[in-house]
Formats: C-alpha cells, structure tokens, sequence
C-alpha cells in the first residue's frame, strides 16, 4: 500500500518545458488518476487574447481582458490514450495553445491577478474529486497548498529547450531552436519574478532534476519516494 492508492492530490511544479506534463501523465496512468495541466488553461485564455487583440508588442488592454474573461469557458475532455484536449469555449485548441506565438505572450497574460483568479478557482473545483495530478507553476503553492505530494521539477535549460524543440519538430512545426531556448529562458524568468504567485518551490516539495533521466527513470525515482513515505 502506498500514498496514491488513496486518491490524494499531487501537485507538479517547475520550470518551463520540464517534461511535467510526460511525468505527470504516467502517474496518472499508472495510478488511475486525472491529469490536468494548468498551463493549458493559462494559454487558452492567452490564445483568446490574441484573437481579440487584446495584447500587443507586450501591452495588455486590461480593460477589455476583465471583459472577455467571464465568457471565457475552459474545459478538459481525454481521448482513448489519456490525452487531454484542451477546449476553449467548446473548440479543440489543442495545437494552436502549442504554438510559439501562444508561448511567447502567456507569461505576461499568467502574470494578471484576474486571470490568475479565475483560473486558480477552476482548478481547485477539478480537486474536489482528488485522485489527480495536476502540473503548473504554483499548484503546490497556491492552488493545493495541502496537497500530500509535491514535486518540483528542473533540468538543465539548454536540455528542456532540445526536448522542446525535438517535440515541435516532430510534430512538423517550422521553428528555430534559439527561438526557442529563448522562450524558455525569458518564461522563467517572468513566472519567477512575477508579483502574484511567482513560480518557487513549496518549501515540503520533493526536487526531482531530470537532466540526465528518461521518462521511464523519473517514475522509478518515483515509486522509491512514495514506498518511502
Ligand atoms: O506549463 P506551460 O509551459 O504550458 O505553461 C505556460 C505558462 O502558463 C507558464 O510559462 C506560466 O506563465 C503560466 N502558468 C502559470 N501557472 C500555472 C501554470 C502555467 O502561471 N499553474
């Protein structure tokens, strides 16, 4: 018997490109329980933005943000391989949340108390049922701050900037990879130093550097912990 056969709360943070998402999914495989990504959320609201051009060169209209957030609908449906699909308002967004566009302007919408409020409010009613695992910035910080597992993830930036371009790539996107690595950096820096719920470790969250592991080690690594616990 370990802590996840009773459906607890687990909560995922790091730094951008992390391989959180490929982590979390696994656990959530393996234990049977719901994945959510919170930066989804984040970046379909960002995503709105943009086609309501909301933000440019970095301004962001508050104004008419605070208008749109309130018919904005965020929600979830998962395929057969337990992926998720992100909905905004209904439409599959999935692959345009992705792009290099949506990614270079999400941390100065995530940066927003309004959006953070509303967002953070749906993503405590997904804890409502536990039994999930959900990743993002400031999950074991803010969103669940007594969630009974916290993990806090990191790698080198040049080795999560590879993956990610590695994955774009794969998937037939055109893009460069100092574009990318540059994204990277800069998100990290604005989650870290952002006034409201800046991306940090929860002081009783387990660090887990995955630099040099496969996906397959980081869930070893894992099991170890919670037959520990
Ligand atoms: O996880 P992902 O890289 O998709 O997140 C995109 C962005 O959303 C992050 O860079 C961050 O600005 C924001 N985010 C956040 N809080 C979360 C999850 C994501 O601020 N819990």
């Amino acid at each position: 018997m370990n802590i996840l056969q009773n459906k607890i709360v687990i909560a995922i943070d790091g730094f951008s490109s992390c391989g959180k998402s490929t982590f979390a999914k696994k656990i959530a495989r393996k234990y049977s329980y719901t994945y959510v990504d919170s930066g989804a959320m984040y970046r379909a609201v960002t995503l709105s933005c943009i086609r309501h051009n909301i933000i440019d060169n970095g301004t962001v209209d508050l104004v008419k943000l605070n208008g749109i957030l309130n018919n904005i609908d965020i929600d979830f449906e998962y395929d057969n391989k337990g992926n998720q699909i992100t909905k905004l308002n209904g439409e599959n967004v999935e692959n345009e949340i992705r792009s290099i566009t949506v990614s270079s302007r999400v941390s100065i919408i995530s940066s927003i108390g309004s959006v953070r409020e509303k967002l953070v409010k749906l993503q405590q009613g997904f804890g409502v049922k536990k039994g999930i695992v959900m990743d993002g910035r400031d999950i074991g910080t803010a969103v669940f701050p007594d969630a009974k597992l916290k993990i806090f993830m990191t790698a080198d930036p040049k080795v999560r900037a590879k993956r990610r371009y590695d994955e774009l790539i794969a998937k037939g996107d055109n893009v460069n990879y100092d574009d990318i690595e540059e994204n990277i950096i800069s998100r990290d820096h604005l989650d870290q130093t952002r006034d409201i719920s800046p991306l940090a470790k929860a002081d009783d969250a387990i660090t887990l550097d995955n630099t040099y592991m496969l996906p397959e080690d980081q869930v070893i690594w894992l099991e170890e912990i919670i037959n520990k616990l």
